[in-house]
């Protein structure tokens, strides 16, 4: 097939076309439409020919057709292959693009491999897909949470239309995921669902009792007792009952004793979580009435590690309570700061994430999950040798650290600016971060030369620095009330795309390779 009018004669859904093809029909659209058009992006449907153009720095959804359909906002002008509507990226024509292209629309990933790469500006996606195609790993490329689109001031519906726009732009039919990250309510689930997620991961770490790791037995009982034990279906006597003095083998080579104390210290800890999660599970049931949807449960932003008696017990009640998880994540032993590698023993970490697995794969084969995932390098090997399919990794500040790179290659000015504020900020950024950076040990941004300042981004305490000073960069103004950074970074990535896209997938091959090596 070569040119434009076989695809318009084309009721399906075609293959990618091959480069040479794509850039033969790519020149005959921009003629078409005075548009650049993006060749990857074009795909044919019942008689349409749908393509990503670029108007300067504007990204418009162009369709060819003898009739075009309505469901698009857009304007119409004649061309020489019919008609052809110039439409802009709003969140209803994003809709309408996801029904018209089904391959834009994310996808329930829990029986396949995955790997999340949470995108926080918006611009990420061809990337990751540049990243993962071909790796076997489902890309979860829309994934945020709660708190991340607050900092980043970007809605649940932006977070989901990018990514199908990155997606579109970029051809990528092999499937993605979106993970609304973090939900903690209700509310949270309503509206991350309503903008089109199909993976929640709710958050139930409020709820989780910290202090029945160092209880005395004596408090351990009066808690016990003051657990809400209607939402849990069953009794204290009960549970004790289930799992005091028992042994849990269960073919899987576990061989978990749960002595009385066990059981305590487990149920304390986690079971108003364990109550919490099936409250926000049931809800997401009933708006869903039908429809798949994966559930990841996190408790990873705790203050203690989970034992394996406690992730035990947690996926027991679960099941027990009919709630179906995708994934889990635990709190790891170990530190997992944001930005950089794991800091602990490995053997002990092994050992640990060997047992979660087992735990797993007996209650059903669900993820383990592994937050703040950005750049645990040491431990993706262990991860994947004994959890394989099974391990999910997320990552999300470890891109946007990757686009400052990029602004640092290309409008140093700007990148320094940005360093300097990041050392005003970090004190207070910090706060809600696990991280140890001292800043004190960097060099200034004055004392950089201009080729000398990205490299701040392979110093770990450099990475953390500008890590959790995200919000702050994206949201400050100055006292004009313009953004200060936020439209000149946009700007640098958006004129310079293409070496944005290759440097974050450089970053994020480095992530998936260990994962796609074991499928
Ligand atoms: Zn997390």
């Amino acid at each position: 097939m070569t040119g434009l009018a076989p695809l318009l004669d084309s009721h399906d859904l075609v293959a990618p076309l091959d480069q040479n093809e794509a850039e033969l029909v790519a020149r005959d659209l921009a003629a078409a439409g005075g548009l650049a058009v993006y060749a990857k992006s074009i795909a044919a449907r019942d008689g349409l020919v749908y393509f990503l153009g670029k108007d300067g720095l504007e990204k418009r959804l162009c369709i060819v057709g003898k009739t075009l359909p309505e469901a698009f906002d857009g304007e119409v002008k004649e061309c020489p292959h019919g008609l052809l509507k110039i439409c802009p990226r709003t969140p209803a024509n994003a809709v309408a693009l996801r029904r018209a292209l089904p391959f834009t629309a994310p996808i329930v990933a829990s029986d396949r491999p995955s790997i999340g790469t949470g995108d926080r500006l918006g611009l990420a996606t061809p990337g990751h897909v540049r990243a993962v195609r071909g790796t076997g790993l489902v890309p979860i490329l829309a994934q945020q949470s709660m708190r991340e689109m607050s900092r980043t001031g970007r809605s649940p519906q932006e977070v989901m239309d990018d990514a199908t726009w990155g997606v579109f732009e970029e051809g990528y039919r092999d499937g993605f995921g979106a993970d609304a990250d973090h939900l903690k309510t209700t509310e949270d689930i309503g509206t991350t669902f309503g903008a089109g997620f199909r993976m929640f991961t709710v958050d139930p770490g409020e709820y989780v009792d910290n202090a029945a790791g160092t209880d005395s037995l004596a408090a351990l009982r009066a808690k016990l007792a003051e657990l809400p034990w209607a939402e849990l279906e069953t009794t204290a006597e009960a549970t004790l009952a289930v799992f005091a003095g028992k042994s849990f083998e269960a073919g899987i080579g576990l061989d978990l004793d749960f002595s009385e104390e066990d059981i305590l210290r487990a149920a304390v800890k986690y079971g108003r979580a364990v109550a919490h999660t099936k409250t926000l599970c049931r809800h997401l049931s009933g708006l869903a009435e039908g429809r798949p949807f994966d559930m990841e449960m996190s408790v990873d932003e705790t203050d203690s590690p989970t034992t394996v008696h406690e992730h035990f017990y947690v996926a027991h009640e679960l099941d027990r309570l009919g709630v179906g998880i995708a994934g889990l994540a635990p709190r790891f032993v170990g530190d997992f700061e944001k930005g950089i590698d794991y800091k602990g023993d490995l053997e002990t970490f092994e050992a640990s994430f060997v047992r979660h697995v087992k735990i797993a794969k007996h209650f059903g084969g669900y993820k383990i999950s592994i937050h703040s995932g950005s750049d645990k390098f040491s431990i993706y090997p262990i991860a994947a040798k004994h959890a394989g399919p099974l391990a999910h990794v997320k990552t999300a500040g470890t891109s946007y650290l990757e686009a400052l790179r990029t602004v640092g290659r290309v409008d140093a000015e700007l990148f320094r600016e940005i360093l300097s504020f990041a050392f005003e900020r970090y004190d207070e950024d910090k706060a809600s971060y696990h991280v140890s950076a001292k800043p004190e040990t960097l060099p200034r941004p004055d004392e950089l030369k201009d080729e000398e300042l990205a490299s701040i981004l392979d110093i770990n305490d450099g990475r953390q620095l500008l890590h959790v000073t995200y919000g702050s960069v994206l949201t400050a103004r100055d006292e004009k009330g313009e953004y200060r950074f936020r439209d000149r970074i946009y700007k640098a990535l958006r004129e310079n795309e293409e070496t944005h896209y290759d440097i974050v997938a450089a970053h994020l091959r480095k992530h998936a390779a260990p994962f796609a090596a074991t499928l």
